[in-house]
Formats: C-alpha cells, structure tokens, sequence
C-alpha cells in the first residue's frame, strides 16, 4: 500500500490559519486560497450553523446535554470552494442567517463543549481529506494546535484590539464602535478559555496585520506559505 493509500492528505498542502475575531482571517485566507488554487474552509461557520440550529430548535445554548443530542441532527455542509461559499443545514442555506447578532451571542457558549469540538475535528479533517484541490487553507481557532497540527504550514494571523474593533465596525452597519469592541472583547475572551489563539505555538509563523491592507496581509500569508516550500524543497 502507498502512503497515499494510507493518508489520502499526502500531497495536499494544508494551510493552517488561526487568529481572534475581527482579525481578517476570513477574508485573508479565502483571498489566499484563491490565489494559491486551493480550497477554503472556515470551520467557525460550523460553530455557528450549529449555533443557528439550537436557537431554531428553541434550545438552551448553556444546556451542553441538549446541545451534545442536537448533534446527532445536525446535518451540516460547507462548499470549500472560496468563490462559491455556502453554508447548509438540512435543506436551509444558513450563509447569511450564521452571521446574526442572535447566533454570534451564543456561538463561543456552544464551541466551549469538549463533545461539540471533538465531533466538529472530525467532521473538518473529513472535509480536508476529502479536498480534490492540490491543498486547503483552513482557518479558526485550534486549527494550528488541534485540528491540523503537522499542516505544512501554520500561521497564527493577529491584529491589535484597536485594528480588529475598526474593522468590525466597518462591517457591521448600525453599531457603535464602543458595542462592537464590547461584543469582539466578551467573545475573545469567553473563546480563549477554551483555546489559546493569542500566542502562536511552537512553529508557528505570526503574521501581524495592525499595519498593512487587506491585499499586504493576503502578501504575507502568501509569503510564508512560499517560504515553507522553498524550505521543503531545499530538503528533498
Ligand atoms: O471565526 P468566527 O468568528 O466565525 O467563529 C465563530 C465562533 O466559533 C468563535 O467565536 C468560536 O467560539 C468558535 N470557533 C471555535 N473554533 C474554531 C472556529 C470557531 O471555537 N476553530
């Protein structure tokens, strides 16, 4: 048997992306994926289509017993192609309904239980070896250290308080810079008791993006990933 056979992520390059809310993740690494021909996948729209599921079955977000049984329910899809993103539960395309206020609130109580994250893992590396692009750009929040801990490549992406607060305001119409930075510092905070996405792990490459533009940080992400592989390279 080959080792293809044996690991059908051999040959895929993963690109790992982790990085707090409002840091540009999304956005870089779908841009990034784009230009590189690989696929994307956000696994924090599979916290929140699980989200969205239990505020539609009326359940209590904080009651992890019924949110453990949801999930044998839930039946989730995610296009990994970065120009035709959708998100579907069951039958309902929930692409623009996961990034309600309503789903937001209650995403960082539901990913906090161990049951959630251990089904949602499994349920993204079935997507990353099911990739038929010659790799993948997967971003969230564990995916360096738990998900994809041996990806190729591993990239911690950050951007001051401040940075992030600016660029979820421009995003969301209606809000006052002081509710969304209330709303960006509870989420952090409640996610980072579960994960640590604030420092990077041993081997992985920080990119700050306080500084640069949507495209300059698109550059450097791109750079570390032609870095890896000038590094691999010179190896083989
Ligand atoms: O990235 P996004 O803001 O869409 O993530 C929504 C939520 O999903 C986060 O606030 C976090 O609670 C959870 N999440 C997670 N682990 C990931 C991705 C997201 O816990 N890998």
């Amino acid at each position: 048997m080959t080792d293809a056979n044996q690991n059908p992520l051999v040959g895929t390059t993963v690109v790992a992306v982790d990085g707090p809310a409002g840091s540009g993740k999304s956005s870089v690494s779908k841009a990034s994926a784009r230009r590189l021909g690989f696929a994307y996948l956000d696994t924090g729209a599979a916290y929140r289509a699980l989200s969205w599921f239990v505020v539609q079955r009326q359940l209590d977000p904080t009651d992890s017993a019924a949110v453990i049984d949801a999930l044998s329910d839930f039946d989730y899809r995610i296009g990994t192609d970065p120009d035709g993103y959708h998100v579907l539960v069951g039958s309902h395309d929930v692409t623009e309904a996961i990034r309600e206020p309503g789903v937001t609130a209650v995403v960082s109580a539901i990913a906090r239980v161990p049951e959630v994250r251990t089904h949602l893992t499994e349920l993204f590396r079935d997507i990353m070896r099911h990739t038929e692009r010659p790799g993948i750009v997967v971003e969230g929040r564990d995916i360096t250290t738990v998900v994809a801990p041996d990806a190729d490549v591993r990239i911690l992406l950050t951007a001051s308080e401040e940075a992030r607060i600016a660029r979820r305001s421009a995003e969301l119409v209606g809000q006052t810079p002081d509710n969304v930075g209330e709303q960006l510092h509870r989420r952090d905070k409640a996610d980072s008791q579960v994960v640590d996405f604030m420092n990077a792990a041993d081997g992985v490459t920080t990119v700050d993006s306080t500084e640069l533009d949507f495209d300059q940080t698109v550059d450097a992400v791109i750079a570390v990933v032609q870095q890896q592989r000038d590094t691999r390279d010179a190896h083989v």
